[in-house]
C-alpha cells in the first residue's frame, strides 16, 4: 500500500470524523490521487450510481469511512435509517469494488458490534456470541453484516478486504449536535456553550459509572494505514486505545479543558447504555501498531478545532 503513493484510493465518508483523518494522513505520507465524492456528488445508497462510479474512475485501494453514524439517542430515534442506509452503503461499495478491480479494501465499523455483556477487554471472537446492546443494534447488526460480507468475498473470492473494529473515537469533524451526537462532543458543546453563557450548572445524561474506551481519530488514520499495508487476515481487527473512563471522569476532564467553572447536574432519565466496553486490541499491538495521543492531548486539540469551527 504504501510503496505507491500515485495509486488511486477511493476514501467514502471524507468528510466525516475519520474520513476527513484518513485524507489528512494520506496526504501527509505524500499520497497523491484521493478519489473523494461528496453526499451530494454521489449517493453511495444508490446502487447503479455506485457502480457506475466505479467503472469510470477504478480505484486501485477503498476505504470504507462512510456511514449513517450517531449517539446513543440519534440510534434510538432512527432506527430504520440506522440499518437501512447502513447495509445499502457498504453493500454497494464493497460489491463495486470487489467486480471493478479494486486491489485491496478496508471496511470500518465500531465496538458496538460486540454482544453487550461481553468479556471485557473484548476480544474479535467475542464476536456473535451473545445479545447486542440494544439502544444501538440497529447500526450493530449492518456492520456485523459489513465484516461478514469482507470474509465472504474473501474466502469465495481471495479478495483482500478487510475491516478494522475502532473503539469510540472523536477529533476535528466529529458531529458536535446537542442531541444526535456522541458524548464527547455533546459535552465539549454543553460545556462551552455554558461557559460563554456563565451558566452555573451544566446537564449530563445518565449516572456517569458507565465505562468507555477513547481513541483520537487521528491514531485511527494511523491504524487504517498500517492495516492496509501489513494486514490481509480473516478476522476483523480491534482498535482502541486500551484505556478506559468513567463517564464521570470524562465529563470532569471535559470541563476542565473547555475551562467550565460550574457544577455537574445527572440527568438519570437519560440511558446509560452499555456498562462498559473496552476492546481488546492485543492484536494489532501484537501486530505492530500502538496508539500514541493520550485523551488529555486529544481533548486540547479537539476543542482547539471546536473553537475554530465554531467561529466559522
Ligand atoms: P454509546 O457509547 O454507544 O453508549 O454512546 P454515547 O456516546 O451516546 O453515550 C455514552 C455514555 O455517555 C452513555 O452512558 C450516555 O448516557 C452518556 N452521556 C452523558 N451525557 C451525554 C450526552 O450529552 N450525550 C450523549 N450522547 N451521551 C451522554
Amino acid at each position: 500500500f504504501l510503496a505507491d503513493k500515485s495509486a488511486k484510493i477511493f476514501v467514502a465518508g471524507h468528510r466525516g470524523l475519520v474520513g476527513s483523518a484518513i485524507v489528512r494522513k494520506l496526504e501527509a505520507l505524500g499520497f497523491t490521487n484521493l478519489i473523494l465524492r461528496t453526499h451530494a456528488d454521489l449517493d453511495l445508497t444508490r446502487q447503479s450510481d455506485v457502480e457506475s462510479f466505479f467503472a469510470a474512475e477504478r480505484p486501485r485501494f477503498v476505504i470504507l469511512a462512510a456511514a449513517k453514524v450517531g449517539g446513543i439517542h440519534a440510534n434510538n430515534t432512527y432506527p430504520a435509517d440506522f440499518i437501512a442506509v447502513n447495509l445499502q452503503i457498504q453493500t454497494n461499495v464493497i460489491d463495486s469494488s470487489y467486480r471493478h478491480g479494486v486491489k485491496k479494501l478496508l471496511f470500518l465499523g465500531s465496538s458496538c458490534i460486540y454482544p453487550k455483556f461481553a468479556p471485557q477487554p473484548i476480544p474479535e471472537h467475542a464476536l456473535l456470541t451473545g445479545t447486542l446492546e440494544p439502544t444501538n443494534e440497529w447500526y450493530a447488526v449492518a456492520k456485523i453484516a459489513g465484516i461478514k460480507m469482507c470474509q465472504a468475498y474473501q474466502i469465495q473470492h481471495s479478495w483482500d478486504a478487510i475491516s478494522g473494529m475502532p473503539t469510540n473515537l472523536y477529533g476535528p469533524n466529529d458531529n458536535f449536535h446537542p442531541e444526535n451526537s456522541h458524548v464527547l462532543p455533546a459535552l465539549m458543546r454543553r460545556f462551552h456553550e455554558a461557559k460563554v453563557r456563565g451558566d452555573k450548572e451544566v446537564v449530563v445524561w445518565g449516572s456517569g459509572s458507565p465505562l468507555r474506551e477513547f481513541l483520537h481519530v487521528d491514531d485511527l488514520a494511523g491504524a487504517c494505514v498500517f492495516l492496509l499495508e501489513k494486514y490481509s487476515g480473516l478476522e476483523h481487527v480491534n482498535v482502541g486505545s486500551g484505556k478506559e473512563v468513567t463517564i464521570k471522569e470524562l465529563a470532569e476532564l471535559v470541563k476542565e479543558v473547555v475551562g467550565f467553572e460550574g457544577e455537574l447536574v445527572w440527568d438519570r432519565t437519560k440511558p446509560d447504555g452499555t456498562p462498559r466496553k473496552l476492546m481488546d486490541s492485543s492484536k494489532l499491538a501484537g501486530l505492530g501498531w500502538t496508539p500514541k495521543i493520550s485523551l488529555k492531548e486529544g481533548l486540547v486539540d479537539t476543542y482547539k478545532w471546536y473553537l475554530e469551527y465554531v467561529k466559522q
